[in-house]
């Protein structure tokens, strides 16, 4: 995963200014995620190409974005958006860089503390979901490997 090159999913964030975050509570459940800072409506982009599997809103999440790899071997989630980019659909193939969305407070985010939630699971081979296992998005980003640009 670290020879990916996957992007800093919210624009202008430099890679050092990210926090590890993944082994806190939340609640009874560890966080399993990075949440990236940022102003309300900061375009958040696809960290590799890949294909827009869901389009998602729950309770806690808000609106939501399920996106694989193109091996479809990774889901990355993105959530509390304030907005999916509007012409996107599920299906739709995107490119490594291209806005999918807007930073927000949807779901069960602070209203004051708009952020991305991202995340990264690994699939099983029989591509079941709820099988799947999460990785340290914070260790991928810090690695030398990750880029900002
Ligand atoms: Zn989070």
């Amino acid at each position: 995963m670290r020879t990916r090159h996957l992007l800093i999913p919210v624009e202008g964030v430099p890679a050092d200014l990210l926090r590890g975050s993944f082994y806190e509570m939340r609640g009874s459940s560890a966080h399993k995620a990075t949440d990236i800072l940022a102003p309300r409506n900061t375009p958040v982009r696809a960290v590799e190409d890949g294909t827009i599997a869901k389009l998602f809103f729950s309770r806690f999440g808000g609106n939501t974005i399920y996106q694989t790899d193109p091996t479809g071997q990774y889901v990355y989630y993105y959530a509390h958006l304030e907005k999916y980019q509007p012409t996107l659909k599920e299906g739709d193939r995107v490119k490594r860089g291209q806005t999918i969305g807007f930073v927000g407070t949807s779901g069960n985010a602070p209203p004051n503390t708009p952020h991305l939630h991202f995340s990264i699971s690994v699939l099983t081979k029989q591509k079941k979901w709820w099988q799947a296992r999460a990785l340290d998005p914070y260790e991928v980003f810090k690695s030398d490997k990750a880029k900002s640009q």
